[in-house]
């Protein structure tokens, strides 16, 4: 089980994450983007872990809802909004809620993935952040049917993540900027299923 202060801890190790993946999500954001998805998500969890410590949350949805809102406010492009609906839709799973144990977890992992893909319109394959969330969450499932844990359940979640993020490799896009590219995105790792595997990554690390 996990309360509020594990919580508070994934959310603010964020911060820490992007700051030193800022150049590797740029470079990869200038193969096939405009280079802002490293500064984007760096600005973001900088502002989630300022805001979480002026006003702390009263509980795990406050905290989830404060994550979305900072989100939304500081972060422009497509990532922004859509991170944001990630949080914001995992903390109305989360409602009432004192502590998460996996099924709660991955309810509300899986409602934020579920938010992304409506506010998106993306799919499995469209070389997206989904690619990543969504192997991250059937991860969570399959370890969760085998009554693992919490702990096991994200490093599972971590492994299908990264395997999603590096197939998305010889993808070719069919959402955002990176549509544009054509064919000439392929062979590129995609941003924002990197910065994606990274949440999770960070998730196993801050459950563990
Ligand atoms: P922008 O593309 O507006 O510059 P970012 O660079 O911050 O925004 O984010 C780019 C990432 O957003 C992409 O690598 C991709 O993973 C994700 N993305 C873009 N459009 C969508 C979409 N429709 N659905 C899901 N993810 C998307
Ligand atoms: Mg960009």
């Amino acid at each position: 089980m996990a309360g509020l202060e594990r919580l508070l801890a994934w959310l603010a190790s964020l911060s820490r994450v992007y700051a030193q993946a800022r150049d590797e999500l740029t470079s990869l954001d200038a193969a096939i983007g405009d280079a802002d998805h490293g500064s984007n998500m760096a600005r973001g969890f900088a502002a989630v872990a300022a805001e979480l410590e002026a006003n702390p949350p009263a509980d795990v949805a406050a905290a989830l809802k404060a994550a979305a809102m900072t989100l939304m406010r500081t972060v422009g492009g497509a990532a922004g909004p859509l991170y944001g609906t990630f949080f914001l839709r995992a903390s109305a799973a989360c409602a009432g809620l004192a502590e998460l144990g996996p099924a709660e977890w991955l309810a509300a992992f899986r409602q934020g993935v579920e938010g992304v893909r409506q506010r998106g319109k993306a799919g499995p394959g469209d070389k997206t952040m989904l690619d990543a969330l969504l192997p991250a969450v059937q991860g969570m499932q399959d370890a969760l049917a085998q009554g693992q844990g919490l702990p096991e359940m994200l490093r599972r979640a971590e492994q299908a993540a990264r395997k999603g993020m590096e197939a998305t490799i010889p993808l070719q896009a069919r959402k955002g900027r990176a549509s544009y590219l054509g064919e000439r995105s392929i062979g590129h790792q995609d941003p924002g299923a990197t910065s994606a595997h990274l949440l999770v990554q960070a998730a196993a690390a801050a459950f563990a």
